[in-house]
């Protein structure tokens, strides 16, 4: 199969997950048997520093000319003050919606080596196995009306909350069709007892749910959803939300099973799929060679399973991931205070060997 991927390695650490993840492609390809074809594209600050744009017309015109995109991560401190459209974070934006990405897919789960990394005790986070689903393009983050205007000291800000019937139905059919992949439980997190967009979410979720009656639906104000999170992780399968909630709860999710660095996105619903770590573009330990890059690995197998339907491949890297940490190998932030830990470029090859190894024993005869 041709493997066509366009890769935005970004800003900070985000080239440094990348390489990593990339590797791990190849390594994929190779053993599996697959054509892979990488094209590499400029994102965010350093679009913006080569190009003055956070996403030159090239970067799109590669993203839209492949089957997948893997991004590193955008944001500098370098460009903190400029204005809105000028900022790296505005690339990102841009992109998802000119890959139509509706659907954020945040997968949240524990693995059982890094049970000191949760706050929680491993009795209440044991088992969690988790996935998000956000609508990516619409809420507060894109509504209109909005602005801030007014003299300092009797300023006024805006923003608005919009939501249509077929936006939210589209987002509720991939979170379905998801669930019915799982334990088919849905979970659908809202505000209806204050926000009109809310109670149409949940009329046109329910509405959706008859075409599904395998799945059983439940629903919850974010609140709630919030805490039980919290309380109870590991009851949740699959999680329907609007924007700003699923940016909050998948968030507090990655907190709930560990490191912000072991987390995986997936915007799906368009032409091409767009697959990110969740985490940023850590400044602070930029150029070090000491990011975790889990996030983009498990990035890849997600790429693997949704866009390319690949799922044998998939489960390989998250088999290598899993026995990576078993083995014991730790990047600085999932360690222990005085365990040994490894650089970024060590863990990704540490990954990298097992998928060679498995994909030699059986990647040919499953693919
Ligand atoms: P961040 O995720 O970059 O970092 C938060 C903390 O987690 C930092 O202490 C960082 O060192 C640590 N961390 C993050 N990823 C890690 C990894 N892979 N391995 C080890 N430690 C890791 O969030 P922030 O500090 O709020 O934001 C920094 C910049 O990133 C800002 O410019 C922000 O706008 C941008 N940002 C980008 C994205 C994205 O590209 N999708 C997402 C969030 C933030």
């Amino acid at each position: 199969m041709q493997l066509r991927v366009t890769s935005l390695p970004g800003d900070g650490i985000g080239p440094e997950v990348t390489s990593e993840a990339i590797c791990i492609l190849e390594e994929v390809a190779t053993g599996f048997g697959h054509d892979f074809e990488l094209d590499e594209k400029e994102i965010g600050g350093v679009a913006l520093e080569k190009f003055g744009n956070p996403l030159p017309d090239s970067t799109i015109q590669a993203c839209l000319a492949s089957q997948a995109v893997l991004l590193g991560a955008v944001g500098s401190p370098a460009f903190d003050h400029n204005p809105r459209e000028l900022r790296p974070e505005a690339g990102l934006l841009r992109l998802r919606q000119e890959l139509g990405a509706f659907a954020n897919l945040r997968p949240a789960v524990f693995y059982p080596p890094l049970a000191a990394c949760s706050p929680l005790r491993e009795e209440i986070v044991k088992g969690t196995d988790l996935l998000i689903v956000r609508e990516l393009l619409g809420g507060l983050y894109f509504g209109t009306p909005r602005s801030l205007e007014g003299v300092p000291g009797e300023r006024r800000a805006l923003n608005s909350m919009r939501y249509s019937e077929p936006e939210i139905e589209r987002i509720a059919r991939v979170a379905f069709q998801l669930a019915q992949t799982r334990r088919r439980r849905l979970l659908s997190v809202d505000k209806a007892n204050v926000l009109e967009c809310s109670r149409l979410w949940r009329e046109v979720v329910s509405r959706i749910a008859r075409d599904f009656p395998d799945v059983q639906l439940s629903h919850m104000y974010v609140d709630s959803a919030a805490m039980s999170l919290v309380l109870k992780p590991a009851e949740f399968d699959v999680i329907l939300t609007e924007n700003m909630f699923g940016d909050i709860l998948s968030d507090q999710a990655g907190g709930v099973v560990g490191s912000l660095g072991l987390l995986a996105s997936a915007s799906i619903g368009g032409p091409v799929g767009l697959y990110e770590p969740v985490h940023g573009s850590a400044p602070d330990i930029a150029g070090q060679n000491v990011a975790n890059p889990l996030g983009a690995i498990l990035s890849v197998a997600l790429m693997l399973r949704h866009t390319f339907r690949l799922p044998k491949e998939a489960e390989c890297v998250e088999a290598g991931v899993i026995s990576t940490l078993r083995g014991g190998f730790r990047t600085r932030d999932l360690a222990r205070p005085g365990e040994r830990t490894v650089s970024t470029e060590q863990m990704g090859s540490q990954i990298a060997e097992f998928v060679r190894l498995a994909a030699n024993t059986t990647g040919r005869a499953v693919s």
